[in-house]
C-alpha cells in the first residue's frame, strides 16, 4: 500500500516543493525582500522596507534640550532655554525632535521621502512616539495635529505629503485628529538648503496662508513635519496658525539637522 502511494504520488511531492520554491523566488524578483539600507536579506514576515538592526539603528536625541525651539544639547545638562530663544523666542511654544538628523534615522527619512516608500512613516512616527511621549509630550491636551503642507506642484512630483503621513500615524498612536485642510503652501519657494537661517526665514514669509481658520480657532495645534533646521518653516507655519486664531501651537518632528 505505502509503496503503491509513493509510486503514485512520488512524483507530484518534488514538483510541489519545486513551485514552492519558485513561487518564493518569484516573490522574491516581485518583492525586493532585502533591507533597503543594508540590504541584509528580509527574513520575518513582520519586515518591510528596513530590517530589524536598521530599525533598531533608530536613536533617540539625547536628553538636554531647549524646551522652546526643542535644539539638542550636547552633553546632559538639565533643559534650559538656548540664546537663539533668549533672542527671539519662536512663534511657536515648544518643540521636539525624536532624534538628531543622521545614521539610520536620516537614512530612513531619505527612502521614505525621496524613494517613495510611504510605509515607513509608521515604523518613523512609533519612533517618534516612544522617543519623546513618555514624558510630557507635545500633543498632551492638544486638538489638532496638522500637517506642513508641500506646495501642490511639489505634492504632486512626490505623489504624497510625507508630514501628512506622519500626522495619520501619530493620531493613530494618540488619538488626537489630524486636519490637513487648514494650512496651504501658496507659494514654492526655492530651496533652503544653501540659505542662511536669517535668509530663510525672510525667503519663506507669506509662503503659507490659513485656508480654514474656523479649523484651529481657540485649539491647541500640533504641527507635524519631517526634519527641523532652523525652524523658519515651522516658525512661518506657527505665525500663519496663530494669526488664524489657534490658542497655542507646538511642534513635533522626526529630526533635527
Ligand atoms: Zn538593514
Ligand atoms: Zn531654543
Amino acid at each position: 500500500m505505502r509503496g503503491e502511494i509513493r509510486e503514485r504520488y512520488g512524483l507530484i511531492f518534488p514538483f510541489v516543493r519545486l513551485i514552492k520554491r519558485g513561487s518564493r523566488l518569484a516573490e522574491l524578483l516581485i518583492f525586493p525582500s532585502v533591507c533597503r539600507r543594508c540590504l541584509a536579506l528580509l527574513e520575518r514576515p513582520d519586515e518591510r522596507i528596513l530590517c530589524q538592526d536598521c530599525l533598531a539603528g533608530f536613536v533617540p536625541g539625547p536628553p538636554s534640550h531647549c524646551p522652546s525651539c526643542g535644539r539638542f544639547f550636547d552633553g546632559d545638562g538639565a533643559a534650559h532655554l538656548c540664546g537663539g530663544c533668549l533672542r527671539r523666542p519662536p512663534s511657536f511654544s515648544t518643540h521636539r525632535s525624536a532624534a538628531r538628523y543622521d545614521g539610520a534615522v536620516k537614512d530612513a527619512l531619505l527612502l521614505f521621502k525621496y524613494r517613495g516608500l510611504r510605509p515607513l512613516g509608521r515604523p518613523l512616527a512609533a519612533f517618534l512616539h516612544a522617543s519623546i511621549g513618555r514624558f510630557d509630550p507635545p500633543w498632551t491636551g492638544a486638538d489638532l495635529f496638522v500637517p506642513v503642507p508641500l506646495h501642490r506642484r511639489r505634492r504632486r512630483e512626490r505623489g504624497f505629503n510625507q508630514a501628512e503621513i506622519l500626522a495619520v500615524e501619530l493620531s493613530r498612536l494618540t488619538g488626537v485628529p489630524v486636519e490637513a485642510r487648514v494650512l496651504r503652501k501658496t507659494i514654492n519657494v526655492q530651496p533652503q538648503a544653501s540659505l542662511r537661517s536669517e535668509e530663510r526665514r525672510a525667503n519663506i514669509r507669506g509662503a503659507y496662508r490659513a485656508v480654514r481658520p474656523e479649523m484651529v480657532a481657540g485649539k491647541i495645534v500640533v504641527l507635524v513635519d519631517d526634519v527641523f533646521t532652523t525652524g523658519s518653516t515651522l516658525g512661518e507655519c506657527a505665525r500663519v496658525l496663530a494669526k488664524a486664531g489657534a490658542r497655542d501651537v507646538r511642534g513635533v518632528t522626526i529630526a533635527q539637522a
